[in-house]
């Protein structure tokens, strides 16, 4: 008889830092460049004050995870990094086996941090390793060569137990042969965890103005589709199993911060431009999605006098809430709890509509479990399955 009891909810911390040595061209996150030096010291006692006054919004949890992302959160020292997990302590307390993960960029620069990082507390890094070839390193405009990020892979491994790559392919030209050598290669590298993103054209970049100017060519859907499917049998040859659309690792090895995105726990985030999703202290029933001032230095002024700079909260419904772990949830190979859903949303999904998307060989329907997940065709289409779940 399977457990159908819904596990009482995680609860994790984003920490953003939103600069960057250099803006990459295909990138549309929060990241920014400053010429002059960034009073480190300065924004580390605003990201101290936010975690005050997101304290008192939710208090009496323990923390699973703390996840630092930017941006290049690799830019900030050790000291400002130990001072972030120190007070995450302070105020909340560490679940045992927390995991706290640091996004790096493999510039030598940034990996002379690594062994302060552990110091701090940080037993996870993730390497935006990208490509495995420096003529595709510099037309993504990143800062490192191959050689700097087999070296950062080499100091990780020294350091840190659990790292992890992200690696981009459907680059313009690239070919299936040249992306399945590359990934070969940068798996062999060493890892349990690798994220694998497909570039996409992302508005207000400037590869999207290239893009209109036809100065790129980005694949087709055959040719993403032939590297996608490439890219799931390498992984499972070496045994780096798809538990995310883009996330693969080997058993016990996935990253539980991100999993706590994905399967709707509760997460706080401070910093410029981080979102969070918190319930209340009063109704736990009620989440409310909170949003913090995008600019940097307005987002340092403004907490600088009110504690917090969340310019925009919003109580969620029960069905804006259901929708969200849809969405989410929906992402990963375990799928959805129907259960939790009917839980969130206060009501059912409707039967019909899951055998629909059964028939249509999109959806598999545990009835024992009471879940639903993707099959792998359906994987790649969740925005349909979704509109059609809840149509
Ligand atoms: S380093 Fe990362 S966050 Fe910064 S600009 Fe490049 S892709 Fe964006």
């Amino acid at each position: 008889m399977p457990d159908l009891t819904i596990p009482k909810e995680k609860f994790g911390i984003y920490v953003h830092w939103p600069f960057c040595a250099a803006k990459c061209p295909y990138c549309d996150f929060n990241s920014h460049v400053r010429r002059e030096p960034i009073d480190e010291a300065r924004f580390v006692s605003g990201y101290l004050k936010e975690l005050d006054y997101t304290h008192n919004l939710a208090p009496n949890r323990r923390v699973a995870s703390v996840f630092f992302g930017g941006g290049t959160p690799s830019l900030m020292s050790g000291h400002a990094v130990g001072a972030i997990i120190d007070k995450i302590a302070d105020l909340w307390g560490y679940e045992n086996n927390a995991e706290i993960s640091l996004e790096a960029n493999p510039t030598s620069i940034d990996s002379q941090n690594f062994a302060a990082y552990k110091v701090a507390g940080v037993n996870r890094i993730s390497i935006g390793v990208q490509a495995m070839n420096d003529q595709d390193l510099r037309k993504l405009g990143r800062q490192h060569s191959v050689d700097e990020a087999k070296a950062a892979i080499k100091l990780a491994q020294r350091e840190f137990d659990r790292i992890s790559f992200d690696l981009i392919y459907a680059r313009p030209q690239q070919t299936l042969q040249q992306w399945m050598d590359e990934l070969k290669q940068a798996i062999e590298l060493g890892t349990d965890h690798l994220s694998l993103y497909q570039l996409t054209i992302e508005s207000g970049t400037r590869f999207a103005d290239l893009y209109k100017l036809g100065k790129i060519i980005m694949p087709d859907d055959d040719h993403a589709r032939n590297l996608y499917d490439a890219t799931q049998d390498i992984c499972a040859e070496y045994g780096l199993y798809n538990y995310e659309i883009s996330n693969y690792a080997k058993a016990g090895e996935e990253c539980r911060h991100n999993l706590l995105y994905w399967r709707y726990d509760e997460y706080a985030a401070v910093g410029a431009g981080a979102h969070s999703r918190l319930r209340s202290s009063n109704d736990p029933s009620i989440r409310y999605a909170r949003v913090d001032q995008r600019q940097p230095e307005k987002w340092l002024e403004t907490v600088e006098v009110q504690g917090h700079a969340f310019i925009d909260v919003e109580e969620l419904t029960p069905s804006a809430q259901a929708i969200e772990y849809l969405l989410m949830c929906l992402r990963l190979r375990e799928g959805v709890s129907l259960k939790r859903y009917a839980h969130l949303s206060g009501e059912a999904l409707s039967v019909p509509n899951i055998v629909k998307m059964v028939e249509a060989d999109l959806l598999i329907h545990d009835v024992e479990a009471q879940r639903i997940c993707t099959t792998e065709e359906g994987l790649r289409l969740t925005d349909y399955i979704i509109g059609e779940l809840l149509g």
